[in-house]
């Protein structure tokens, strides 16, 4: 079927109140950013609560709604047929027609639900749903009334302008539209969760700025690569994604020379904070995001959880996927198709690194100890910060 407009559904609860407009109005943006880059004119309108989309020209009808099934704060898109101000005798063939052409033969329940707003229509909502029920029953004897729980709603919308009729709901992402919760900085590594963890913040509304740690020659150009791929794929739901790339080779030699062994994951994940909190301040973003997850691996245990979050000053860390098993993780990277990418076998800078026994149980003195000794590590944070490199991926900002 066809279908030239889409009416949008978002959660009634997230806009309560003065936030109503704030979050309205943000949301129509995510969408004309995400329709803009399709082929297509496509015009986002708000009308009394309401949003829709309308389409014109040449444009893929799958593309459109794929493109917002990524637009955080949908919660469902509904092809809409657009009907002249019909008579209710006219108004009860298209009905008709139309539910036969979504489901056809299927035995099903469905209830109807009406709303008026344009007050003088000769029926009103109350009336028009028993009788078009009673149509529909006649016309397509598969069909049952079921005012509870329906398979499916039959919604027709007396409006001024034009009559409204929609049944397929498709699911949007929900979530809240990007930029009304402010920014956020992720620690992206190319494993399977940081991915995750950014996606799922983003949910919440808040943009992204993401920084990764290379340490070239150790790590490849191609693992640099994937990490771009990833902030791209995130992207896509998320919107433009600055990516902060710092060299941490230095440090991270000089970490190994120094530090004991079974200290270094350790030692350089709180350093990796603290140059991401730096990064993060500079550019206005509010909190850390990481892919941690407890009990992972020996640097994800609780109390390497509190000694690398105690190197953090004052911003919050949120680390979304921390009570998913991996499973959990890797079935939310399959749905955001990050997983295939993320899987990709190029090395990341902790796996080299790493000691054949890490410490599970850290404590902050004896870590703070170690780090003590590292009296060149400041200069070679602020160089890392001064060279690093910046891009920004998916799209222009
Ligand atoms: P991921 O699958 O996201 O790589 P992981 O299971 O490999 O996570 P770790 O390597 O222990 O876990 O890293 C924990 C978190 O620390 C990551 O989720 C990420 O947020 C951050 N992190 C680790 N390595 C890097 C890196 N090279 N650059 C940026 N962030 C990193
Ligand atoms: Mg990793």
């Amino acid at each position: 079927m066809e279908f030239h407009s889409f009416l949008i559904k978002y959660s009634e609860i997230a806009v309560k109140g003065k936030n109503r407009h704030l979050f309205e109005d943000k949301l129509v943006e995510r969408m004309r950013e995400a329709l803009a880059r399709l082929e297509g004119d496509f015009r986002v309108r708000k009308a009394s609560g309401r949003i829709y989309v309308d389409c014109a020209g040449i444009f893929d009808q799958q593309d459109v709604i794929e493109a917002l099934q990524k637009v955080f704060g949908i919660v469902w898109i509904c092809p809409l047929v657009k009907l002249a101000d019909l008579g209710f005798e006219d108004l009860k063939a298209r009905v008709i027609e139309y539910l036969k052409e979504c489901y056809g033969e299927k035995q099903l329940t469905f209830k109807v639900l009406s709303r008026r707003t344009r007050k003088n229509y000769p029926l009103t909502s109350d009336e028009i749903c028993p009788l078009m029920g009673e149509a529909i029953l006649e016309a397509m004897p598969n069909l049952k009334v079921n005012v509870h729980d329906p398979d499916f709603f039959v919604n027709i919308e007396i409006r001024d302008e034009n009559i409204n009729l929609y049944s397929i709901l498709i699911p949007g992402p929900g979530g809240m539209p990007v930029g009304v919760g402010g920014k956020g900085m992720l620690l992206l590594s190319g494993g399977i969760d940081s991915p995750v963890a950014g996606w799922m913040i983003s949910k919440r509304g808040l943009e992204l700025e993401a920084v990764y740690f290379h340490a070239p020659p150790y790590t490849s150009e191609r693992a640099k690569r994937k990490v771009e791929d990833l902030a791209e794929l995130v992207s896509r739901y998320s919107g433009p994604i600055r990516l902060h790339i710092v060299n941490f080779t230095e440090i991270q030699l000089y970490i190994y020379e120094t530090c004991p062994h079974d200290e270094l994951t350790i030692i350089m994940r709180r350093l990796m904070m603290r140059i991401a909190e730096r990064i993060a301040k500079e550019n206005g973003c509010s909190c850390l995001i990481t892919g941690e997850s407890i009990g992972q691996v020996a640097s994800q245990t609780v109390q390497s959880l509190t000694v690398t979050n105690a190197a953090v000053e004052s911003l919050p860390v949120f680390r979304p996927v921390i009570g998913f098993d991996k499973q959990e993780i890797i079935e939310v990277a399959k749905k955001i198709e990050t997983f295939e990418t993320s899987i990709l076998p190029y090395e990341d800078c902790c796996t080299i690194f790493v000691a054949k026994h890490p410490v599970t149980k850290p404590l902050l003195k004896v870590i703070e100890a170690s780090e003590r000794k590292l009296a060149g590590v400041d200069a070679m944070v602020e160089k890392a910060l001064e060279t690093r490199e910046v891009v920004v991926i998916g799209g222009q900002k």
